[in-house]
């Protein structure tokens, strides 16, 4: 069955790159309504954004949409994933910013405000997307894909040169809770002289590696308190993941390799696998496919203590 949540639930924090105080208010809607954000902010032109692949606009640091009015929501990557992984199909984001809140820069504390206002079954089974046939899409050595497999399954593969971070291979089935227990916590990363040339670009105006970044210089973290899991960069390359292919509107049955990839490679995949209209079909769940989806048995005593 399709789900909400119980209730709203309120975030307040910080833009990452605006570095501006935003409220968010996360509620309830009905079966069939998809995840949307309204702007209260924006007066006298249409604030409704479909947290939908098809507006998502070409951005290299974060997932950010735009209807026709030229309205904008930004860095919502990290709330979709959120969503997807506590198995939220419908839901109406009210954000008085043109940013979703920072946090921590993981997806915890959206996952906690989640499950502590509860998720309530609807009348109405869950529509998910089946990949037919392979797709893929490459950018220089990056490179994204889809396959057809029995549920959601994801493989991810980094390589930087920082002694830090190095390379890291990740593989996860999208099921039985395993989004929050395994990816939910795992904060965003960059290198300290990135975040010098952001902030000199008037971007990560609100980046702070003490509250929501792992920072890297090197073969050091210097964010105190160092990382949550060794692997904790990998695990927040296939939190983004998520969060970007939950755009596609429904759960995806298939497996995802990304090596190297960002947001916009991801969004390019899920470009390409709807313009085939041979590569994928819907998909009516059955009880027994819902129990797999992401999202299926998610308790909330197995949110990471860490976070
Ligand atoms: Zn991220």
């Amino acid at each position: 069955m399709q789900a909400t949540l119980k209730s709203n639930v309120v975030f307040s924090g910080t833009g990452l790159h605006s570095g501006q105080n935003v409220r968010m208010t996360v509620q309830p809607a009905s079966a069939n309504f998809g995840i949307w954000f309204r702007r209260i902010d924006v007066i006298g032109k249409d604030a409704l954004v479909p947290a939908r692949w098809d507006v998502v606009e070409q951005t290299a640091l974060c997932t950010r949409i735009v209807n026709d009015a030229g309205v904008t929501v930004g860095t919502i990557e990290h709330l979709m994933a959120a969503l997807a992984g506590c198995g939220i199909h419908n839901a109406l984001i009210e954000i008085d910013a043109e940013e979703v809140p920072i946090m921590d820069g993981s997806a915890a504390e959206f996952v906690r405000g989640f499950l502590r206002t509860g998720i309530i079954q609807q009348g109405a089974p869950v529509r998910a997307i089946r990949v037919l046939k392979p797709v893929s899409v490459e950018r220089g050595d990056a490179r994204a894909e889809l396959v057809p497999d029995r549920d959601m399954q994801m493989e991810f593969h980094i390589d930087f040169e920082d002694a830090a971070i190095g390379q890291q291979t990740k593989g996860i089935t999208l099921s039985n809770g395993s989004f929050v227990r395994e990816l939910s916590d795992s904060r965003t990363f960059c290198r300290q002289a990135d975040v010098e040339e952001m902030q000199a670009n008037g971007l990560a105006l609100g980046g702070n590696p003490a509250e929501n970044a792992v920072v890297f210089d090197g073969d050091k973290v210097v964010s105190p308190g160092g990382l949550r899991h060794l692997d904790e960069p990998v695990r927040h390359k296939m939190l983004d993941a998520v969060g970007d292919l939950f755009l596609a509107g429904a759960p995806i049955l298939g497996r995802y390799r990304g090596v190297r990839a960002g947001h916009s490679l991801t969004n390019e995949l899920l470009r390409t696998l709807f313009a085939d209209p041979d590569a994928w079909c819907f998909e009516d769940c059955t009880p027994e496919m819902a129990a797999r989806l992401p999202g299926a048995g998610v308790h909330f005593g197995e949110i990471p203590a860490v976070a």
